[in-house]
């Protein structure tokens, strides 16, 4: 089978890591560092930088929504493309190798039953998927949707972080773990930073925070 792009179906003349053609490529933003992260780590060789301050302790992100970037998004979330779950697990995993920080657990942000049913699939968990495989660490759903909510796009602000509030629930035991929650899109950061608060009172050490795009 012909390697071709993810996202316009042009076939590559050859193999390409992230399945996708230099045009589309060119058309995604891509944010500055790539990543943020908190405070110093023990090995002291990082800055961190969470502007939240709150819940996880470093943020992955490697393009901006907006463009082609929010098109991928929206495909792979309402048009049923799941290969483009490949292209940003690899445009993710590019910039967390470089970050030196390893993960032990990669957990997907959850959706509702109810929308699981509709959709056929969680869009984070294919994401979440793909990193596993490209990582070689293992992925859990260890967070569960306790409460279904009205989807953060009808809201700004701060009643996003109203919206999803006592929403999640960590179902395992993270003892001492370091763990990677991952979504498609990082907006206000209200999802994140909750899942990540369930994952610390379950006792993971690290909670980074890998999506495709944010705006943050
Ligand atoms: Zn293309």
């Amino acid at each position: 089978m012909p390697c071709v792009c993810s996202q316009c179906g042009r076939v590559l003349k050859e193999f390409n890591r992230l399945f996708l053609c230099n045009g589309c490529l060119s058309q995604l933003k891509m944010s500055n560092n790539g990543f943020m992260i908190r405070e110093e780590f023990s090995s002291g060789s990082l800055p961190i930088y969470n502007p939240l301050n709150t819940g996880f302790d470093i943020c992955f992100y490697p393009c901006i929504y907006e463009g082609l970037v929010r098109d991928m998004i929206h495909g792979l979330k309402y048009k049923d493309k799941r290969n483009t779950a490949y292209t940003m697990a690899a445009m993710i995993w590019e910039i967390i190798d470089k970050s030196n920080v390893r993960f032990d657990l990669i957990v997907p942000v959850p959706i509702h039953n109810k929308r699981l049913k509709m959709r056929g699939y969680n869009q984070s968990a294919l994401i979440a998927q793909e990193l596993s495989n490209l990582m070689k660490v293992p992925h859990s759903n260890a967070i569960k949707r306790i409460r279904d909510t009205p989807s953060q796009v009808l809201f700004n602000g701060d009643m996003r972080w109203y919206n999803v509030r006592d929403a999640f629930e960590c179902i395992t035991n993270l003892e001492g773990k370091s763990v990677l929650l991952v979504d498609d899109v990082i907006t206000t950061g209200a999802t994140m930073c909750f899942c990540a608060l369930q994952l610390k009172d379950a006792g993971a050490k690290i909670v980074g925070a890998a999506a495709f795009a944010g705006s943050v």
